[in-house]
């Protein structure tokens, strides 16, 4: 296995100075870093193979559709799918879950019919079924969230009691503190009450590995970009019957078998649901993601971000008027802070002059930030390429700039 130091040298990013510091890069759960693999597979497509996909009959053609179509496969490994037809390209989970809301829930939802999702979520998991939930008459109700940042099951199972709940849409990982969601619990629940289930992995993929065929998914979505991969990829996994029986979302090529003016027939999964030239150069890209990670000890990445996040929770919460929030026993290496009589915002933009990279605000979850009576936090998100030693710098920069501003 390849030292902390050689792993850092496959992220070419990592290595620079930022404001005349070395760049300490912890907005993980925003986006993570590509290792080099997947910056060379993108320039080889480009250099070398670009063509428009499964149209032409031409060499590069064939070569771009076979690399586009290993990519899928090899999700389908990651995810343990059924197969990888039931592997749709889209542009990110956000695009994902619109998709389900706009073809499942359009045509299943009627006035009545309860959506679930929980107090946890990201933007993107809430507002795509506030707006169908608008358009059939159809009402969002929400799994409430403990002091702890643990969703309240309890409650979960009363609210899905009377069997009117069409749609649990829960995220695995909370991006905006870490919580790790009991999804296996969630999803034997929802279907004993003859609920479907939506899993947004945005923030799980990273850090954990994933079956959909065990955890009995119905949907799960993903972004590339979270896991290594190029921004502008997405994921939607589906039960096949779920997804033979959802009508196509948006109309184009490619999505079609034929098309008339008396009546246009659609392609096959996953086709069907991919209108258009997709975005092919990251997606191929994507695949290399998969050989890296491959690459690395088994075990390896769950067991140095645990010790990162162990190490990051002793060190901050040994600076005083410093809160935690989000302290679930089941958690990603994420830490959500408040620094008592300091802004966010403010410690974001002096730790930046450090050369230190957090993200603050409300995290795309303000439902949850309404919860805690909170405006924001500031959030450090690690991944396997970060070290205890940017932690220390970071613990001491962050001493420094709360000096600065009380
Ligand atoms: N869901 C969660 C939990 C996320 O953390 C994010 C992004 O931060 C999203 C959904 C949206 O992902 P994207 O912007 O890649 O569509």
């Amino acid at each position: 296995m390849a030292s902390i130091e050689q792993i850092r040298l496959d992220f070419p990013v990592l290595d620079q100075q930022v404001n005349g510091s070395p760049l300490i890069y912890f907005d993980n759960a925003a986006t993570t870093q590509k290792p080099k693999v997947v910056l060379d597979a993108l320039n080889k497509y480009y250099s070398e193979d670009n063509a428009n996909i499964h149209r032409g009959i031409h060499a590069l053609a064939e070569r771009a559709t076979a690399a586009f179509e290993l990519t899928r496969k090899k999700i389908q490994s990651f995810l343990h799918a059924e197969s990888s037809d039931q592997i749709i390209f889209t542009s990110g989970t956000t695009a994902s879950i619109n998709l389900v809301a706009q073809t499942f829930g359009r045509a299943n939802f009627k006035a009545g019919d309860k959506i679930l999702v929980s107090n946890l979520e990201h933007h993107s998991n809430i507002v795509p079924w506030q707006m169908i939930a608008l358009e059939k008459g159809a009402e969002v109700l929400v799994i409430p969230v403990l002091d702890s940042g643990v969703l309240d099951l309890g409650e979960y199972q009363k609210l899905l009691q009377e069997n009117t709940v069409k749609l649990v849409a829960v995220n695995h990982v909370s991006n905006a503190i870490g919580t790790i969601n009991p999804i296996q619990e969630m999803i034997a629940l929802a279907h004993a009450h003859g609920a479907k289930i939506l899993i947004d992995g945005a923030q799980s993929v990273a850090h954990m590995e994933m079956d959909v065929q065990r955890f009995d998914m119905d949907f799960f979505a993903f972004s590339a970009h979270k896991l290594f991969g190029p921004t502008g990829v997405g994921v939607l996994y589906g039960k096949r019957d779920l997804l033979e029986s959802m009508p196509p979302y948006q109309g184009g090529g490619e999505m079609i078998k034929e098309v008339s003016f008396a009546g246009t027939s659609y392609n096959e999964l996953p086709y069907k649901f991919e209108a258009g030239t997709p975005n092919i150069a990251d997606v191929i890209a994507f695949s290399s993601s998969f050989d890296y990670l491959n690459s690395l000890e088994k075990g390896w990445v769950e067991k140095q971000e645990n010790a990162l996040l162990s190490y990051a929770t002793e060190q901050l919460g040994q600076i005083d008027g410093l809160k935690i929030i989000g302290t679930a026993p089941n958690k990603i290496a994420v830490v959500s802070f408040l620094i008592e009589g300091t802004h966010p915002q403010d410690i974001g933009v002096l730790l930046d002059k450090f050369g230190i990279a957090i993200r603050t605000g409300h995290h795309c979850a303000q439902p949850l930030m309404q919860r805690f009576d909170i405006p924001g936090t500031c959030r450090a998100s690690f991944s396997f390429y970060n070290t205890k030693e940017e932690i220390d710098r970071f613990v001491v920069c962050l001493k420094r700039v709360v000096i600065m501003l009380l």
